[in-house]
């Protein structure tokens, strides 16, 4: 059994318009959720959110442009690690499962230095290949990987494959993160170069899906209301977000009583949320 819970990190201003095509272009703020799926007491991030060094690695040029096209607000008390410190589970975070390298993501990296990380190795190798300015295009700020990582990270691709149930078709199978079957790890690219999802059966029985950022909303993705052209142009590859679009939507269609959850949604994320 997998209990899902919802962390508040920090937020960032964006055009509503730039996140789905029929919305005014009216800066709106976006939350960013870290997630923990806490199997007994054994915890796995998806994702760490921002953290306040978010700040330091955007300091420098180019890295700027990031901060300068995304206002970020991230306060210290909001921080992953410094909540599951006062909690008392931070020691319990064996696995950051990272859905993508974009910033707001991987931000609070550094502040578990003795977890095991895991991405998809498309992930890994695009921000190993991409130039100091292709990063910052691309979403990434180096300075928040930790020094250590590549002696930390394993590849979801190496895990044992299982099938998903029915409640998750299109997405017929995915990598086993617990090695129980509990939560499977599968591929949503697009948004992201290598992105990756979680799906999961809740205490309740109900299905979740993890959606990443493959729609900043879930209601977008429901009103089949993508983010503009212009956005799909700077994103990973606009020919697979657009597939991975279409198969949420198949999802969405076939099995509406599945949970989707999206990292920067506040509707879908707001049952799960940990009060601060
Ligand atoms: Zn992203």
């Amino acid at each position: 059994m997998v209990n899902l819970r919802l962390y508040h990190t920090g937020q960032c201003r964006h055009p509503e318009w730039s996140t789905r095509h029929d919305r005014p272009m009216r800066p709106c703020t976006f939350p960013m959720h870290a997630a923990v799926l806490d199997r007994g007491g054994d915890l796995a991030l998806f994702d760490t959110g921002y953290a306040p060094r978010f700040f330091a690695a955007s300091q420098p040029f180019p890295e700027r442009l990031y901060r300068w096209l995304t206002p970020t607000t991230a306060p210290a008390a909001d921080a992953l690690a410094r909540r599951l410190i006062a909690e008392g589970t931070h020691g319990a975070v064996r696995t950051i499962v990272i859905s993508h390298f974009h910033a707001d993501h991987v931000a609070g990296l550094r502040d578990f230095p003795d977890a095991r990380i895991l991405c998809s190795r498309r992930a890994w190798d695009h921000v190993r290949s991409v130039s100091r300015m292709g990063a910052v295009r691309a979403g990434y700020l180096r300075a928040l990987l930790p020094e250590d990582i590549e002696d930390r990270l394993g590849f979801v691709d190496d895990l044992p494959m299982r099938p998903l149930p029915p409640v998750f078709h299109p997405f017929r199978e995915g990598r086993d993160l617990f090695g129980d079957g509990t939560v499977l790890l599968l591929p949503l690219p697009g948004h992201s170069t290598g992105q990756i999802g979680a799906a999961f059966i809740g205490p309740d029985g109900a299905a979740h899906l993890l959606i990443a950022d493959a729609s900043w909303s879930v209601t977008a993705l429901r009103d089949d209301a993508p983010p503009p052209g212009l956005t799909l142009r700077f994103i990973g590859s606009a020919a697979d977000f657009r597939e991975t679009w279409g198969k949420l939507r198949q999802l969405i269609a076939a099995a509406p009583e599945t949970r989707l959850i999206a990292c920067h949604c506040a509707a879908s994320s707001a049952p799960y949320l940990v009060p601060r």
